[in-house]
């Protein structure tokens, strides 16, 4: 299948039918670097509308740390320009969303599955239920609507229903939780926790820490506990005052440094809670052509130093930059993306260890590696 540009340029045959499924970080990503580079696609997402999105509950609470390696050349590639206070997800996916045509993104639409058309009959595209290469693919949408499809990504978090056509893995809970909280301007507002905190501090044990480091004008404060499965101590958060949460939580680490805790009480956005998923697989997959995916549908991004965030835009980078070198080639591209994804899930170089580790680890030895990450 030939890649016929959108904006003038050879034509080369029938324009390639790219479906994404979800319009978070990585998905959104990927539209835009395509819209950019002249190659069109058409994002599935389950959310009503651009203002829903994303939720609450989902919107990491600080500006992110995009890294020059990941995130930073993603941002490039989509022709946005960084803020110079930085930017937090939110505000990236308005960015994000304001390039696109209208239209690109179909909101409200659930994308129950992939599956390949034999002969007009759909076969839902489950391992081992017999795919051939070269047969149409569809998407199949709530309410029972049918999309065809040349290549369809996978950009639907965590959760993906995409990744069920290609592998059993299911996430699973590490055991450990994350709270992610931000104090602004701290310097002006907090000057005795700014001194305490310089270019940051941690504090951690096996089943608890604590890391605090600058960002922009603020602190980012974020606390990983270890905790039973089923845990409900501080959930559902969503239905406790904040200033509830910050307080239980804080008691987490009394008998510490009183510091600690006034970081979190003091805090003024957050705490954002989440349990830590991973695959048990590690981030690779069986290859199916014309279905592959990014973010947190590849593998759930760890949940230290913005990781999930640079990952996502990492992989819609590589996998537009793969479109676009095999211009003409969606196979190739496929193949290529997928090779240059596993080759660096792989490599010490990886930027920042993005993948969320496959088994269950330390509050400790998790944070550590995040200390590290910004030589706090
Ligand atoms: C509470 C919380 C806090 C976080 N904080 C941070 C942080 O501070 N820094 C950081 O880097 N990362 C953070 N993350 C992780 C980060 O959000 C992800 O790693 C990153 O955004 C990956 O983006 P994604 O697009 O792959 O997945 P997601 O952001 O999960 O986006 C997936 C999208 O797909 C849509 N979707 C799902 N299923 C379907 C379907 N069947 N059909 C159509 N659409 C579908 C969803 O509505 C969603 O919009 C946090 C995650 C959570 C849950």
């Amino acid at each position: 299948m030939a890649l016929t540009p959108e904006r003038g340029g050879e034509q080369a045959g029938p324009p390639p039918r790219i479906v994404i499924v979800g319009g978070g970080l990585a998905g959104l990503t990927l539209a835009r670097i395509l819209h950019e580079t002249g190659i069109a696609a058409t994002v599935y997402e389950l959310d009503a509308r651009p203002g829903a999105l994303p939720p609450p509950d989902r919107v990491p609470v600080h500006p992110l740390d995009l890294r020059p390696d990941a995130g930073l050349r993603a941002l490039r590639a989509a022709r946005i320009t960084l803020p110079a206070d930085g930017i937090d997800a939110a505000e990236l996916r308005r960015r994000l969303l304001d390039g696109l045509p209208s239209g690109r993104v179909v909101w409200d639409t659930p994308v129950m599955a992939v599956r390949r058309r034999e002969g007009g009959r759909g076969h839902h595209a489950e391992p081992g239920l017999g795919l051939r290469p070269g047969r149409e693919l569809e998407l199949e949408l709530d309410g029972g609507a049918s999309v065809p499809a040349d290549l369809v990504v996978g950009a639907d978090g965590t959760w993906s229903r995409i990744r069920r056509a290609l592998d059993d893995a299911r996430p699973r809970y590490t055991g450990m939780f994350v709270f992610d909280a931000h104090l602004s301007d701290v310097e002006r507002r907090h000057p005795a926790l700014d001194a305490f905190v310089g270019g940051g501090v941690s504090a951690l044990t096996e089943d608890r820490g604590l890391v605090a480091r600058r960002v922009g004008d603020g602190v980012a404060v974020q606390v990983t506990l270890r905790l039973p499965a089923g845990w409900t101590e501080l959930a559902p958060v969503s239905r406790l005052t904040a200033s509830v949460v910050r307080d239980r939580l804080a008691r987490h680490f009394t008998g510490w440094d009183d510091r600690l805790g006034a970081l979190i009480r003091h805090s003024d956005a957050g705490p954002v809670a989440r349990a830590v998923y991973a695959l048990p697989r590690g981030p690779r997959w069986p290859h199916r052509p014309g279905i592959t995916l990014i973010g947190d549908a590849a593998h759930p991004g760890a949940p230290f130093a913005d990781a999930g965030a640079n990952q996502a835009m990492l992989d819609a980078a590589d996998l537009a930059q793969a479109l676009t070198d095999h211009p003409r080639d969606l196979a190739a591209a496929q193949r290529h993306y997928e090779t240059t994804r596993f080759a660096r899930a792989g490599s010490p170089q990886a930027p920042a260890r993005p993948e969320a580790a496959s088994s269950p680890s330390s509050c400790a030895s998790e944070a550590t590696h995040a200390r590290h990450l910004h030589g706090v």
